[in-house]
């Protein structure tokens, strides 16, 4: 399967050859603070099967800690995923993807640092940390 997406501008577009693995919703301060909601959503898949389509070099990597950093869009902010320790993607920002990714998240991490003013009202895991 291909899946495609997009920044908002559409400077950037990116490519996934293959499946994404699993999804998860991030409610740690840090992705709260990056993308400016409750939480993240990311989906994660083999680097190998991820190429950029066009604009890479429009790629901004914010990266306060080595190892645990995102991506995004220099021209429109767009969060776009988080880079393994190679740099190289691991994980796409789900709301960038065109259509549907097929893929559902399956649980909610990093809760012990939710926002105080939303609640998850699913069923899924819920894991105080990384699962
Ligand atoms: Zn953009
Ligand atoms: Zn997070």
């Amino acid at each position: 399967m291909t899946i495609q997406g997009q920044c908002l501008c559409g400077t950037i577009r990116y490519e996934i050859r293959g499946p994404l693995i699993s999804a998860e919703h991030c409610h740690c301060s840090m992705c709260r603070r990056f993308h400016g909601t409750a939480f993240s959503t990311y989906a994660d898949f083999d680097p190998e099967h991820f190429q950029w389509l066009q604009g890479e070099d429009q790629l901004g990597i914010y990266e306060p800690n080595p190892g645990k950093g995102w991506a995004f869009c220099k021209t429109c902010a767009s969060s776009l995923g988080m880079p393994g320790a190679d740099g190289r993607l691991t994980s796409i920002a789900l709301g960038t993807v065109d259509g549907d990714p097929g893929i559902r998240p399956t649980e909610h991490i990093f809760v012990g640092s939710k926002a105080a003013w939303y609640d998850i009202t699913d069923d899924l895991p819920q894991h105080e940390e990384r699962d």
